[in-house]
């Protein structure tokens, strides 16, 4: 079957599979597989008695049969929980040998898959286990995005499981001087949801050989629909590193933190062997007439989603982490690579049983090459076409501290002040791409890119720390109080620095050691670093206790902001309902008049939170140089 056209109205028809039993289910009594393969001449089932490639341990070849659809199938009686398997396919007439893209668990690196009895993986209770936030609306949440190792590997987070999905399962961790670490720190911070960067297993990683220290962000997937080895305790039994994700999963949401994965559709770690291009030649990615795969990811590769059984996987794929790992959220890397049919079929059939679960993604405008004509990309310019859907707001977090593109330009909370109109669309949650605050991820520093201080301090150099510092609060405030979904890159409340062991600030992380990506525990014994904490933990407690900061809509936020007069332009201060907020990124204090009442401060340069700092009757008030102010008014 050379050059088969995968694109054409023929080839869908005759070959779109729709039943839910790809891959291998298990029962005791006997385990079917179904692989669809629809290009191949035969098909065999091998099964083997471990999970490690090139072992030679094969137990059993079984011919397969072909089924509709283009697949085939094979029947195995008797108990196969734990044996490994793959597939063999024959197109034209070479042999090729794949794991099963719809694997739910492997062996080490993910060569072979697993047959599993997945109820053994489920942690006691797990039947009652369920999303802490599910009643709350999109607008609700506030994002913590963080990688798994960056938490614990650092010696004083005195986190037993270094690296590993248990390190974020652990209770009571402390630093040596005794402020919580890990989980503990987490739930203090008063975040909503957890973001876990790639979760699924990736190949960056070797996970024969963690013994010697490996790092890497992991947007490069092998498989799917099973854990990351390297996070387990032992990569090479299949079934660990499900028990142990799964484990994790039910002590964050005991904890009251609802878990969103990291996922990475859009491409593969390596195209020509990922396995469901190996079993189906080129299907999955977007490959031009003259072979040339497109490349809109910069990773090498764009998977076809607009093809069928790519979106039959994907939505499938997310599907199965919603239903068996009870994840909470999905944050889609490059979505923009992504048409926008598979987004929101995929969002229809996670919400048939999980209507809490909330999806966002990169909506960045990608160059790449679709196989079909007539499909829109999920992308902020088309956000109208995926309204459940919400988008990280690159609006708000260029306009605050300077475009990720061009490192000497500043932004709001770095004296540039031509963008002072821009902050204040973002700040109602209504960048031009978009009018939804429920669709709109308001942020200033994700792992991508230098982190908040150290961007603030590559343009400011002769800056002290304490500005520095300054200048990190007032972007804080003005993200975490803007109309749409609040999101912080782990640590950045307690001034993460990336840098690198020549001094230099490190912008792209993706594969540095864990002295430039590890949280700095020892940081929490410092003033500086605790009251910055302190002053993050206010600004969420304020938008958890302010139900204005948090309309779904943009009608409710026009019909209740209002921006007032301020003496400097570059003041900003906005009224919603009874708060009044004052962003002066200036270097001289200004005096702003208030309306008629009494005024409680809540946010000043130096504290946040719920409580009264002072109560104004004077009808004035002075903001301080680079800071925030918010204050309420109880008698409106
Ligand atoms: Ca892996």
């Amino acid at each position: 079957m050379k050059n088969v056209n995968y694109s054409t109205p023929e080839f869908e028809k005759a070959y779109t599979y729709t039943g839910a039993d790809l891959g291998a289910v298990w029962s005791e009594k006997e385990t079917r597989f179904r692989v669809w393969a629809p290009t191949a001449e035969t098909v065999t089932l091998n099964l083997y008695e471990s999970g490690t490639a090139g072992t030679e341990d094969l137990l059993e070849k079984i011919s397969m049969q072909p089924d509709v659809n283009g697949t085939w199938i094979a029947v195995k009686p008797g108990n196969l929980n734990h044996v490994y398997y793959t597939y063999s396919v024959t197109i034209d007439g070479k042999e090729k040998e794949a794991c099963d893209p719809y694997a739910k668990a492997c062996g080490v690196n993910g060569r072979r898959a697993m047959v599993l009895n997945l109820e053994e993986t489920n942690p006691a209770g797990w039947e009652n286990d369920k999303d802490p936030h599910a009643t709350d609306r999109m607008t609700d949440a506030v994002l913590y995005e963080l990688h798994v190792r960056d938490l614990s590997v650092d010696p004083a987070s005195q986190i037993e499981n270094k690296g590993k999905f248990l390190g974020l399962a652990e209770i009571g961790t402390k630093t040596p001087s005794g402020h919580p670490t890990g989980l503990d720190y987490i739930k203090e911070l008063g975040i909503t949801h957890l973001h876990l960067l790639p979760s699924f297993d990736y190949g960056s990683v070797d996970e024969a050989n963690l013994s010697v220290p490996q790092f890497n962000w992991g947007y490069d997937p092998v498989n799917y629909n099973v854990p990351e080895g390297s996070y387990a305790t032992d990569p090479y039994h299949g079934e660990v590193r499900v028990r142990e994700m799964k484990q994790m999963i039910k002590t964050l949401h005991e904890n009251g933190i609802s878990v969103v994965m990291d996922v990475v559709y859009n491409h593969v770690h390596d195209a020509e062997s990922f396995c469901f291009n190996v079993l189906v030649p080129g299907y999955f990615s977007r490959i031009n007439a003259n072979g040339i795969y497109s490349n809109g990811s910069f990773c090498g590769n764009d998977t076809a989603s607009e093809r069928s059984m790519v979106k039959k996987f994907i939505v499938d794929s997310v599907s199965y982490w919603a239903d068996e790992y009870h994840i909470d959220g999905f944050r889609f890397d490059l979505a923009g690579l992504l048409d926008t049919e598979t987004i929101n079929a995929l969002i229809a059939e996670v919400e048939k049983k999980h209507p809490n679960v909330i999806f966002y993604g990169e909506g960045w405008t990608m160059p790449t090459e679709v196989t079909k004509e007539g499909y829109l990309m999920a992308t902020q310019l088309n956000s109208d076409k995926t309204p459940k859907f919400a988008y990280f707001s690159d609006t708000i977090r260029d306009g605050l501290r300077g475009s990720v593109l061009r490192e000497e330009e500043t932004g709001y909370v770095t004296d540039n002040f031509e963008v002072t109109e821009q902050i204040k669309k973002c700040l109602l949650g209504q960048a031009d791409w978009c009018k939804s605050p429920s669709q709109t991820v308001n942020y200033a520093s994700c792992h991508d890119n230098n982190t908040l201080l150290d961007r603030i301090s590559i343009n400011m150099p002769n800056a002290s720390f304490e500005e520095k510092v300054a200048r990190n609060r007032l972007a804080a405030a003005i993200y975490m109080l803007s109309q749409g979904v609040p999101f912080l890159h782990a640590g950045e409340e307690i001034l993460r620095t990336k840098v690198d062991e020549k001094g230099n600030f490190v912008e792209n992380s993706y594969a540095s050691s864990d002295r430039v990506n590890a949280i700095k525990w020892k940081t929490l014994d410092e003033k500086m670093y605790q009251d910055t904490l302190a002053y993050y933990k206010g600004l969420i407690q304020f938008r958890k206790a302010h139900e204005e900061l948090r309309y779904a809509t943009a009608e409710e936020v026009d019909a209740n902001a209002k921006f007032m007069e301020t003496p400097v332009a570059s003041v900003i201060a906005l009224q919603v309902k009874n708060t009044l907020m004052v962003f002066n990124p200036s270097m001289k204090a200004v005096e702003i008049e208030l309306t008629e009442g009494t005024w409680d401060v809540c946010v000043n340069a130096k504290k946040a939170g719920t409580e009264c700092i002072e109560t104004i009757e004077t009808g004035k008030v002075t903001v301080d140089a680079i800071s925030a102010m918010v204050l309420v008014n109880k008698s409106l």
